[in-house]
């Protein structure tokens, strides 16, 4: 008898994998048998990669590989103990001047990921009476950081500002807008001159997620959020993962000192965690140099996707508005984007199905990612592949 709620409870869990299956919406890991890079061992077969955010094809390079053993070998692996502990080291202390002098910031904080910076900062800086505004298509860890901070949520429709402006009511509380810079899903850009001017009007603040955008496009790669037009004031909160563009792992939020004084005083996941070993702020210190220097990185990354924009429109499927890496096919059905993603894997290319809750419902997609490891040919491959998945898919 004393057993019976808890195996009820466990058949619940059962039954409720079980309907994902049937929805087409299980979700499974694929095992990985090599760096990352333009093509990827996957479950041994090696495929051409089109769902990697390693958007400048540094995570595999020889030359931040090297930087990270170094680092070993001067730090040792582990950190040993939380930053505010005994954990902060020069390693770390140079790389956040780096990312503050980088992103044109007085003050960068390191956190281990993107998704602890983002739910910390804003766990930090909000409560309950306080508010926040959203826009829909936001990052999943932009969203859980307004949900534990228990500020009042509000939504505002995707990249529209009137609607945000019409729900930032004047009030004596804090209120914070957070958007995504380069949407992770879709590959569109916030408005951010017209966020940064509706936030000012209304003496919000205002957080950008660059996570997408860092490394990737503009100055020198400095991403969304260029330092010579958007000062502290329009964007007191600037977060960028380095797990993405910069290829190692961890994120840093940047501003003003009151605000990254109060990150480490009060951002529970900043507090409470390990820190990053300090051979990855090495590796990511050199990662940032060559993300300076090679220019054309970027401007291969964006020959590419002129070259698959231009192939894919006589294609017939519904090719998202993006000019970024991101290059979203939307689908739809969450079983037909991954019969696709399947058909497209028989013919040599990797290219995952995303589907819900990390999109709305009935927006399923293929999200393609070009990185500046591609080669023309490549794309040309892709294009050819996906030609023949649709035929294929609209036989049957
Ligand atoms: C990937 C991503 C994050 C999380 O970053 P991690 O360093 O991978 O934890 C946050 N925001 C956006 C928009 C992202 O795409």
């Amino acid at each position: 008898m004393g057993d019976v709620h808890r195996v009820i409870a466990i058949d619940k869990l059962r039954n409720r994998l079980q309907k994902l299956q049937q929805r087409d919406m299980y979700r499974r890991r694929r095992i990985v048998g090599g760096p990352q890079g333009r093509t990827l061992i996957v479950d041994g077969r090696r495929l051409l990669n089109f769902c990697s955010n390693d958007y400048l094809g540094l995570a595999g390079d020889e030359r931040i590989r090297d930087a990270f053993k170094a680092g070993v070998d001067e730090w040792g692996v582990g950190a040993g103990a939380s930053h505010l502990v005994c954990g902060h080291t020069v390693a770390h202390e140079r790389l956040e001047e780096a990312l503050a002098e980088f992103t044109g910031r007085p003050r960068a904080l390191l956190f281990s990921s993107g998704y602890a910076a983002n739910l910390g900062a804003i766990n930090a800086l909000l409560g309950i009476p306080d508010h926040v505004f959203e826009d829909r298509l936001n990052h999943a860890s932009l969203l859980d950081g307004g949900w534990i901070s228990r500020a009042r949520f509000h939504w505002f429709e995707h990249r529209d500002m009137r609607d945000l402006e019409a729900q930032l009511a004047d009030s004596d509380h804090r209120r914070l807008i957070v958007s995504d810079g380069t949407f992770s899903m879709d590959g569109d850009l916030c408005r951010l001159d017209e966020l940064v001017d509706v936030a000012r009007r209304h003496q919000a603040w205002v957080m950008i997620d660059d996570a997408h955008g860092f490394g990737v496009h503009g100055k020198n790669g400095c991403g969304l959020v260029d330092p010579d037009k958007y000062d502290t004031t329009d964007v007191p909160l600037l977060m960028a993962t380095l797990g993405k563009g910069i290829g190692t792992v961890g994120a840093f939020i940047a501003g003003d000192e009151v605000f990254i004084e109060t990150l480490i005083q009060r951002a529970r996941n900043y507090i409470y965690t390990t820190a990053l070993p300090s051979a990855v702020a090495v590796a990511t210190l050199r990662s940032l140099e060559i993300v300076v220097a090679e220019e054309w990185r970027r401007e291969r990354l964006l020959e590419l996707v002129r070259r698959f924009r231009d192939g894919a429109k006589g294609l017939g499927f519904d090719l998202l508005h993006s000019e970024t890496p991101i290059q979203p096919m939307l689908i739809g059905d969450p079983g037909r984007a991954v019969a696709l993603s399947a058909s497209l894997e028989e013919r040599g290319m990797f290219v995952t199905a995303i589907r819900p809750p990390t999109v709305p419902i009935g927006t399923s997609r293929l999200r393609i990612t070009l990185t500046a490891a591609h080669e023309t040919e490549d794309i040309d491959r892709l294009l050819e592949a996906l030609d023949d998945a649709g035929r294929v898919a609209d036989r049957e």
